[in-house]
């Protein structure tokens, strides 16, 4: 069972990022505030993550780490239409498998409950003090899986795509506060934002955000809010063009193809104008259990969806073909 779980874990962590993804979308999950990621070597041998969410009572951390104990589906109903970002319950049972975990948690009533678990062996499970909240912390990922770890990019690029990985997570829960740190260093820290364009703000200055034009369309079966870069706004990368489905930050193909439809005529190839847009649509004409990741999603029509994300975009930056 250990190795079946190490293969799973594959499919879920790659890196340092997917881990901290995984993580800081439960704290997400359970209402934190607050989320506070800190790192050694950009990850590969460390990496905390610390919420001031809901927490769990004894019973509950117990199973967080045991394969699809899932707290947050009930019924095939619900998996029509997850309203949380988890519901596989597969994250902590995989990054448990390949790492030397930890887990403390405390509902803010009674003790806490301290969960270790090493390489995927059985949890060892203790009563602890600790503010109300999840500390989850993961030593030296992959150490048991030696193909995997060499695949590791080293401490700053890791460090990179988590740097990434919470700006894409800050841009959708703008009223979450961020931080991550390495080494006394700080390397994001985002306060609790009143919305999406006051942490759009925080993020690339209040001069910038000049340029951003707010995103209002509908159109058949979805709606798209948020901002979008003028073309003019010269710097910018896909670092900086964030999509969301639902709330659900994604990576999919078709949503980045039509933010690039959008800015074909204006923008050089290869150019990148910030974006921090939401699709929303029903949950049931949307696919976001297509990989064990959840950032593939499928449309019931995935070109409807392209044109809706580029049509968006071109009416807030004003766009007309000549
Ligand atoms: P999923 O998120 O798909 O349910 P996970 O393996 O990521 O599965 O987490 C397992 C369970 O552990 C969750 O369903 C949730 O009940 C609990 N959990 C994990 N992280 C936290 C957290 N930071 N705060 C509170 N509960 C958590
Ligand atoms: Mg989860």
């Amino acid at each position: 069972p250990v190795i079946a779980q190490q293969v799973a874990a594959g499919e879920v962590v790659d890196r340092p990022a997917s881990v901290v993804k995984e993580l800081v979308e439960n704290s997400l999950d359970a209402g934190a505030s607050r989320i506070e990621v800190e790192l050694a070597d950009g990850g590969t041998t460390r990496i905390v993550v610390r919420d001031d969410g809901r927490g769990m009572s004894a019973g509950d951390a117990k199973l967080s780490v045991l394969r699809h104990a899932t707290s947050k589906i009930h019924s095939v109903e619900d998996l029509e239409a997850v309203t949380t970002l988890g519901f596989r319950g597969e994250a902590l049972p995989s990054i448990a498998s390949v790492s030397a975990f930890e887990l403390t948690t405390s509902t803010g009533e009674g003790p806490g409950t301290k969960v270790t678990v090493d390489g995927g062996a059985p949890a060892a499970v203790a009563a602890i003090g600790c503010p109300k909240g999840t500390t989850v912390t993961v030593d030296r990922l992959f150490y048991n899986v030696p193909a995997r770890r060499a695949f590791l990019k080293g401490s700053r690029p890791e460090r990179a795509a988590i740097t990434d990985t919470l700006t894409h997570l800050a841009v959708t829960n703008p009223t979450v506060g961020f931080r991550l740190v390495e080494g006394g260093r700080e390397y994001l820290s985002l306060p609790q934002a009143r919305d999406l364009r006051e942490r759009l703000a925080a993020m690339h200055g209040v001069g910038k955000v000049r340029a951003f034009r707010s995103v209002e369309y509908e159109s058949g079966a979805f709606r798209v809010t948020g901002f979008a870069a003028l073309p003019s706004l010269t710097e910018g990368s896909r670092a900086r063009q964030t999509v969301s489905v639902n709330g659900r930050w994604v990576r999919g193909d078709t949503l980045m193809r039509g933010l690039d439809d959008a800015y074909r005529q204006t923008v050089p190839a290869g150019r990148y104008p910030p974006v921090a847009v939401n699709v929303e649509v029903d949950p049931r004409r949307v696919d976001v259990n297509v990989h064990p990741t959840k950032q593939t999603v499928r449309f019931s029509d995935d070109r409807a969806a392209r044109a809706a994300v580029a049509a968006a975009i071109r009416q807030a930056i004003e766009w007309r073909p000549a």
